[in-house]
């Protein structure tokens, strides 16, 4: 197992696709880099999802060479299955507490062959795929991992002892312990990410109650192709779907639900959805219903003509309502806006296009304030809008407010150069050891 140091430059929390582009950033300019995700493995959302707009690319293939680049570089150590539980400031720094959580896997000797995982007979629902496919109680949290080793998950495993005896390496340790590390350092980078509302936000949705009415990111799994099915199918009885809605802003610009904000990527990433769900189901129907299309980024605009073009419908409308067939269909009450009337429709499938809200509060933590939105507030927000309310710790990504992967990626880059900034401001590369040079 690594060996977490007393000290190092930044502390990057959260190893999505902002952390990483902080963590890299500092790294090259020789600084000494702790980078923790609580997660098994570090890529944040962006590595579940399927392609990304407006260029579909592949979104794991984008995304693995980053998180095997940031793993491997010399001035980043990254700490998965690590919490950080406390930031206090300490002279022109900080001081962190971290919990590193047991894997109950020696991960030095670990090579990854994933026999542990073959030979473990619990299957329980998989968090990565949103609930829809299985995994063992002893898993490797995805294909594309970073690092490619296990985690025993205690509380569904029966101890019946087949993935030790399994294991080459002997690696399976059921004693393992939960590990606490004090460590210096000189800034913060707080790349924490997001969540999408709940799914029971809206209670006439039934979103947490029907088969067929899913979250946006289960979607995403839905359509990968390493994703549950490895297929389009909808989840109640593996149809292939031919109906599809999208209800826009199910999570966002709604005051009942207390989420006023426009999450700014739900109108692309459904967009994006319904242009793909045609490539993979010949002739889906498919609709979005919203109250107004927002194109904001670099061709964005072309892309939702691109959707026109290739048939996905987009029709201004506010859904009341959803209820279930007997055949577990999903019947939309739907307030078609620019024809004045309310028709009830039949779908095989509903995406509830939820908002985006912060993945991690820093309350208890550190003592950072959030804005009305929940997201870390930005007292500079017009000139440094990384900034925070602690001078030294700097916030990036999604953490910081909702936005699409190139504007994660610039801001992160924008806290890393501030936290760069605050390093030699105060002198605190002096007092460390030798940076070392990429
Ligand atoms: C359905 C959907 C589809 C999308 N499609 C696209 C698309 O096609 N194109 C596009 O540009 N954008 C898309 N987006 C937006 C994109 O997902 C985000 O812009 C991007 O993931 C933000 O990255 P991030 O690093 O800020 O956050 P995240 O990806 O959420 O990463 C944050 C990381 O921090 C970790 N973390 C949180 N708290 C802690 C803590 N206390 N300690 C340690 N670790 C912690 C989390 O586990 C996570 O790994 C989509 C969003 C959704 C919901």
């Amino acid at each position: 197992m690594s060996t977490i140091k007393e000290r190092y430059d930044v502390l990057v929390v959260g190893g999505g696709i902002a952390g990483m582009q902080a963590a890299l950033d500092l790294g090259e300019q020789g600084h000494k880099v702790l980078l923790v995700e609580r997660q098994p493995s570090i890529g944040g959302v962006m590595v579940g999802l399927n392609k990304v707009f407006p260029t579909l690319d592949c979104s794991s293939c984008i995304c693995t060479p980053r998180m095997a680049e940031t793993r491997s570089h010399p001035n980043v150590q990254v700490e998965t299955w690590t919490e950080l539980t406390k930031i206090d400031r300490k002279g022109p720094g900080f001081s962190a507490m971290l919990l590193r959580k047991p894997r109950y896997v020696d991960s030095d000797a670990c090579v990854g062959c994933g026999g542990c995982e073959l030979a473990c007979p619990i299957e329980v629902p998989h968090e990565f795929d949103y609930g829809l496919g299985a995994r063992k109680a002893i898993y490797i949290e995805h294909a594309n991992a970073i690092p490619q080793v296990p985690v025993l998950d205690t509380a569904n495993c029966t101890f019946c002892g087949k993935c030790a005896r399994v294991c080459p390496k002997d690696c399976v340790d059921y004693l393992q312990e939960a590990q606490q590390a004090r460590v210096e350092v000189g800034s913060v980078v707080l790349t924490t990410g997001l969540n999408i509302t709940p799914m029971d936000a809206k209670k006439e949705y039934h979103g947490d109650e029907f088969a067929n009415v899913v979250n946006p990111l289960a979607m995403e799994r839905i359509q990968s192709s390493d994703g549950p099915y490895g297929t389009v199918i909808r989840p109640s009885d593996g149809k292939i779907p031919r109906k599809i809605a999208y209800i826009q802003c199910a999570g966002s610009r709604d005051k009942s639900i207390g989420i006023t904000y426009c999450s700014r990527v739900c109108c692309m990433y459904a967009l994006k959805q319904a242009v793909l769900m045609r490539h993979y189901v010949h002739d889906l129907d498919v609709t979005l219903f919203h109250m107004d299309i927002r194109a904001f980024g670099k061709g964005y605009e072309q892309f939702y003509r691109r959707a026109l073009a290739e048939g996905v419908k987009v029709v201004k409308g506010k859904v009341a309502k959803i209820s279930q067939a007997e055949n577990k269909d999903v019947i939309l009450r739907v307030e078609r806006l620019e024809e004045g009337r309310v028709v009830e429709e039949r779908f095989d499938m509903v995406v509830l296009s939820q908002g985006l809200v912060p993945g991690w509060h820093a309350a208890g933590v550190v003592d950072v304030d959030e804005a009305d939105d929940g997201f870390f507030a930005a007292p500079q927000a017009k000139l440094q809008p990384c900034a925070t309310t602690i001078p030294g710790v700097f916030a990036g990504g999604v953490a910081a407010g909702p936005k699409d992967i190139p504007d994660a990626i610039v801001e992160a880059g924008d806290a890393a150069m501030a936290a760069a900034n605050w390093l030699q401001k105060n002198n605190w590369c002096d007092a460390t050891d030798e940076v070392t040079a990429k």
